[in-house]
């Protein structure tokens, strides 16, 4: 069973309207839609924005729902040299920004790096050749999550010195810090939004819509070409 989250509508709309099958439950105010979707059976979400809605959804999926695998679709602020709207990254790995260092290292679960599984990274590389001949880059690298929309450069420039990700966005860590405690493998997987400068806002608005339907289209993708 796969569970698949989105903070926001735009992130899932396009995975929401392919569903056959469909049977939804609603709980504590999320709509979880149950079915098929490109033959695989899955489980899908729009789990809000910031780690706690993402961490509450991710642990229902995997409790109530069985999800045995995660994968997170959306947009976020490229942070690399070069970052390019619509640009995806793949998590090969996810940190917080905004949890002060080593805390989650000594203490329960000893570890503040959230490692993504290599098997779902190969499976989304090899099924991004469609978006990169559209002129889509697709680079795998350190995602960081933390409740601020980032949108300023010296916001931006703090956290590349501390764990310099390649994009910067409100979940994927959550997620993956749900998936490492129950042992369920999970990905990232971001589409550029914009680049969480000082045009970040400006950008978001008019980038993310498209932006998220390009990271829809690669976990469709996937799921076609996988055989679990
Ligand atoms: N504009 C909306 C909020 C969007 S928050 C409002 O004001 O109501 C941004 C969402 O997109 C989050 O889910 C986050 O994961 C992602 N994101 C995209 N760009 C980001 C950035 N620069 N910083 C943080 N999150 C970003």
């Amino acid at each position: 069973m796969w569970g698949i989250l989105g903070a926001m509508e735009c992130e899932i709309e396009l995975l929401h309207s392919k569903m056959e099958h469909k049977l939804t439950t609603t709980i504590a105010g999320i709509d979880y839609y149950q079915g098929m979707l490109e033959g695989k059976e899955i489980i899908l979400a729009r789990c809000g924005i910031g780690k706690v809605n993402a961490a509450s959804c991710s642990v229902t999926m995997i409790q109530l729902f069985k999800a045995t695998k995660i994968i997170n679709v959306g947009v976020a602020g490229g942070s690399f040299e070069g970052a390019k709207v619509y640009d995806i990254i793949l998590s090969d790995s996810a940190m917080y920004h905004d949890f002060t260092d080593g805390i989650l290292q000594r203490n329960y679960p000893n570890t503040q790096i959230f490692q993504a599984d290599t098997q779902l990274i190969a499976l989304a590389k090899q099924s991004s050749t469609g978006l990169e001949k559209q002129g889509i880059h697709i680079a795998v690298g350190r995602i960081a999550s933390g409740d601020i929309f980032v949108g300023d450069a010296k916001t931006k420039q703090d956290i590349i010195n501390r764990i310099n990700p390649m994009c910067i966005e409100m979940e994927g860590a959550a997620i993956a810090h749900i998936c490492h405690i129950y042992q369920v493998p999970f990905l990232i997987i971001r589409s550029l939004s914009d680049t969480a400068d000082n045009e970040a806002d400006f950008n978001f608005d008019e980038f993310a819509k498209n932006a998220a339907q390009h990271s829809a289209k690669l976990l469709l993708t996937m799921l076609s070409q996988s055989i679990e």
